[in-house]
């Protein structure tokens, strides 16, 4: 079967262009689904999260279609908006239109809050063609009158599900009050609850569904580990597993901003290059962090989920899960941050009794289960025989026990991944 290419999915030359510069060699699938339909003017409903090339199904299509129709933007009134519901995220969609439309003479923004308006007031008064914006922020300045919404013609809200959680339904609704009933629409979440659906059902017109499994998408390419361990412990086993430098680009998430910036100060003090993002950072901050982090100038990046929601930064080689969250759709978000792009990484799971739980909610949304490095699950410690000599981190005074694939297993690593376990995941150094 000949392969899909970008021209093939009637692309024009300028954005193939672009494209080429950005090293892409071939969509991925949701834009080999997604892209045709937009260009032919549907509507769409795209089931998947970020690290699937969301990004470019819809930016590619509204960017093709705004350039064709040759109109130009009238001041205060832009021609198209996404909405994103984090600031990081809305950075990025903005930076992949600019990227994606450099040849192309269409201009666009980005509206968010926790950053002065002045600019972005005096950005909406010129001819602006695309405006990214988080809904607060978007919604303040259209109740001051400084920018109009009848002329969109196209809408993408992106991360439907995460505007839920975050509380910002009602800002989007209100939003979407104010759009003209003629536009093309399209819907982006990672999950579908029933007031997503609902939504979708409201603002879509009888739109083509293109559905992006997570699960599928994350666990080939990313190897799991679990580690149990107690809450109190967690630290000393996150000090000796940075020991190792093959942990050389780490994401470290907690589930609270006070934890985050514990865990932060706590790895800063070993002398690792670390910086934390939360709510509670300024914009600026948060921007300095994420290109430090980029760069390489630091090695370890302390999150909270909200925070890193969107965030793409390329070469994560771990992403250590230091408290479990709650969802475990956010667990397959977290993950999702390592093994980009067709790259392998390790995602190493911190499990306190607490969280045995979350654990099993993660286990069963994945379909997977994972691997156990060190300890075991604190439900279910069957004995079996005592391997000789070495113990998990010198410290465990269980035997090895059985994990909950039925695999027999030793210094809690299974026998068919150890091999892999040991080259992939460093194992805790004794003493
Ligand atoms: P997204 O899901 O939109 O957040 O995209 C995830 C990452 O994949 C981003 O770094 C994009 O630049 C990158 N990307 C998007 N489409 C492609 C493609 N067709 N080939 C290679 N990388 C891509």
């Amino acid at each position: 079967m000949p392969s899909v290419t970008f021209s093939s999915l009637g692309l024009t030359e300028t954005i193939l262009r672009a494209l080429r510069a950005k090293g892409y060699a071939a969509p991925t699938p949701i834009q080999q689904h997604a892209i045709p339909r937009l260009l032919a003017g549907e509507d769409l409903l795209g089931i998947a999260q970020t690290g699937t090339g969301k990004t470019a199904a819809f930016a590619l299509p509204v960017l093709q279609s705004l350039a064709a129709a040759r109109e130009r933007a009238k001041p205060h009134a832009p021609r198209a908006l996404v909405l994103a519901p984090t600031r990081e995220l809305a950075v990025q969609i903005h930076d992949d239109f600019r990227d994606y439309g450099a040849g192309l003479r269409l201009r666009q923004t980005v509206i968010l809050g926790g950053v002065a308006q002045g600019p972005q007031v005096a950005a909406l008064a010129k001819r602006i063609d695309i405006v990214v914006a988080t809904p607060g922020r978007l919604l303040d300045l259209f109740e001051q009158g400084h920018v109009r919404l009848d002329h969109i013609s196209f809408f993408v809200l992106d991360e439907a599900d995460r505007m839920l959680d975050m509380g910002f339904i009602h800002d989007v609704k209100r939003i979407i009050r104010e759009l003209p009933r003629r536009r093309r629409s399209l819907l982006f979440s990672a999950t579908m609850p029933p007031e997503v659906a609902s939504l979708a059902q409201e603002i879509l017109h009888r739109p083509k569904r293109v559905e992006v499994t997570p699960a599928a998408t994350t666990v080939d390419t990313v190897q799991q580990l679990v580690y149990f361990v107690k809450a109190a412990d967690k630290p000393k086993l996150l000090r000796e597993l940075l020991r190792d430098t093959t942990l050389s680009r780490v994401l470290v998430f907690a589930r609270t901003k006070h934890r985050a910036n514990r865990v932060a100060d706590h790895v800063s003090k070993l002398g690792v290059a670390t910086d934390a993002i939360h709510g509670n950072k300024s914009q600026s901050a948060r921007q300095r962090a994420l290109e430090r982090f980029r760069a390489g100038r630091s090695r370890v990046l302390v999150a909270t989920d909200i925070a890193a929601r969107g965030l793409d930064v390329d070469g994560i080689s771990h992403v250590i899960n230091f408290e479990l969250p709650h969802e475990p759709e956010s667990y397959v978000h977290r993950i999702g941050r390592t093994a980009r792009a067709g790259a392998s990484g390790s995602a190493l799971s911190f499990c306190d009794p607490s969280e045995t739980s979350q654990l099993r909610g993660i286990e069963r949304l994945t379909g997977i289960a994972l691997q156990v490095v060190q300890g075991q699950p604190f439900h279910a410690a069957a004995a079996v025989d005592e391997p000789p000599g070495r113990r998990p981190h010198g410290r465990s005074t269980k035997p090895a026990g059985i994990d909950r694939s039925g695999g027999r297993v030793r210094s809690g690593v299974p026998h068919r991944r150890r091999r892999r376990v040991r080259r992939g995941a460093p194992a805790l150094q004794e003493g």
